[in-house]
């Protein structure tokens, strides 16, 4: 199916095209329709998906066909999750409104930075805001900003929004909104908090779901590597060095985990750099600048990082530490894999969490062989040999890493 088959105005086909955009994606093909016929979307869809030009698209479209009011009044509201994911919609929205006849203003607003320029730029009026939930109740309260004529919400994550911790914001912005108007709802899940503000907010959602388990994702290959928990910054190193990988985005669990392997892998000479939420957000922002220019090969994130970014050819994603749950792990692993581009997702699995990944296999009704990589085989926690000859030994002895000789005297004396 073409764009053009979709009701889209011409310039809105030629910006299109002028992103490199062939054919709408799966959930642009179902979006773009029902938005332009002025229906409220529920959309269970993923970045990757290709949901923001889904939303974006129509919702321009929109605004072309309403009423012009100077000063100009926000007339769309998008609400996202995280300052990445604002300056990235936002970004979006300029590029696919640039072949428009009028110019449409576009204000991004997010927290962490000045909010002295945010004012300023919010002057005379925005058609289109794209913003975080907390700092746009701040711009609110400083009255930089009337919500009173947005007739187009889009919710953009809205569970990322909820689990972190926007419900109260995101309560008081949709007050502040126009009563009558049309909800576009995105969410990768739906769990019961989110699904109950999506049928408050909602009338009669034309009900869309794209959402690809990662078994069906698009060529993404998943791996899962048994290696021990102290050795996998040299597995990591290794397997980079070894594969001659480009561009690879690291997860670990904390801001502290992500400095020190980032020191680790550069003191080996990778150029890396940790990504984090108490980086500044010049600082965040120079990275993932550098990221995406290829000035820098090796990003380790905590979770920050785990939705919204769009990293074009992204061909690596490593899970050093393992994810909290089966749905950060889809988003992990989302990272690569985009828009058509083929993608390896690798899992580290140690023996004290090999529970936790066993769970997150089923959650994903995925199995997959656990490998061992030649040079970083786990050592076996050896079976403790109390008097009872029964409880199994929980790890070896710190600093003392059995030798093969060990190993087989070991096994030899089991079979004995
Ligand atoms: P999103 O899911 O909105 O984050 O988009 C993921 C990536 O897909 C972005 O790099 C988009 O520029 C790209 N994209 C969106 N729509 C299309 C399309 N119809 N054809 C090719 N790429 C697309």
């Amino acid at each position: 199916m073409p764009f053009s088959s979709l009701g889209l105005s011409p310039p809105l086909l030629r910006a299109v095209g002028l992103r490199g955009y062939l054919a709408p994606t799966a959930i642009q093909a179902e979006t773009i329709p029902a938005v332009l016929q002025g229906r409220d979307v529920l959309g269970s869809a993923q970045t990757g998906s290709g949901k923001t030009a889904a939303f974006v698209l129509p919702l321009l479209q929109q605004l072309l066909t309403g009423p012009h009011e100077k000063p100009r009044r926000v007339r769309a509201l998008v609400l996202v999750p995280t300052r990445e994911l604002a300056a990235q919609v936002g970004e979006t929205v300029r590029s696919l409104a640039q072949q428009l006849p009028q110019a449409l203003k576009v204000a991004t607003v997010f927290g962490g930075v000045s909010i002295n320029p945010q004012m300023m730029n919010l002057r005379g009026g925005a058609d289109i805001v794209v913003a975080t939930p907390g700092r746009l109740l701040d711009l609110v309260d400083h009255n930089a900003v009337v919500l009173s004529s947005v007739r187009l919400l889009v919710l953009d994550e809205a569970d990322r929004l909820f689990e972190l911790g926007f419900a109260d914001e995101l309560g008081r912005v949709l007050a502040l909104l126009a009563p009558q108007r049309q909800n576009l709802f995105f969410s990768a899940t739906l769990p019961p908090a989110v699904l109950a503000l999506a049928q408050k907010l909602l009338r009669e959602p034309v009900r869309i779901d794209v959402l690809a388990g990662p078994e069906q994702a698009p060529d993404i290959v998943q791996r899962a590597m048994a290696v021990d928990a102290g050795r996998r910054t040299q597995l990591l190193r290794h397997l980079i060095q070894t594969n001659g990988w480009r561009r690879v985005l690291v997860f670990v669990a904390t801001k502290h985990a992500a400095e020190m392997v980032a020191d680790k892998l550069r003191k080996a000479r990778i150029n890396a750099e940790p990504f984090h939420g108490e980086l500044s957000q010049g600082k965040r922002t120079q990275v993932l600048a550098d990221f995406k220019a290829s000035r820098l090969k090796v990003v380790i994130a905590t979770d920050v990082a785990a939705r919204g970014l769009d990293i074009a050819q992204l061909p690596v994603v490593v899970n050093y530490d393992l994810p909290r749950s089966a749905v950060e792990y889809i988003h992990r692993i989302g990272r690569t894999g985009r828009a058509g581009e083929s993608g390896v997702a690798l899992s580290f699995v140690s023996a004290d969490t090999l529970a936790h990944w066993r769970l997150i296999e089923k959650r994903q009704r995925l199995s997959l062989p656990l490998e061992q990589i030649e040079g970083f085989e786990p050592v076996p926690t050896e079976p403790s040999t109390d008097e009872a000859g029964s409880s199994p030994a929980t790890g070896g002895i710190k600093g003392k890493r059995p030798s093969k000789k060990d190993k087989l005297r070991a096994a030899a004396a089991r079979a004995g």
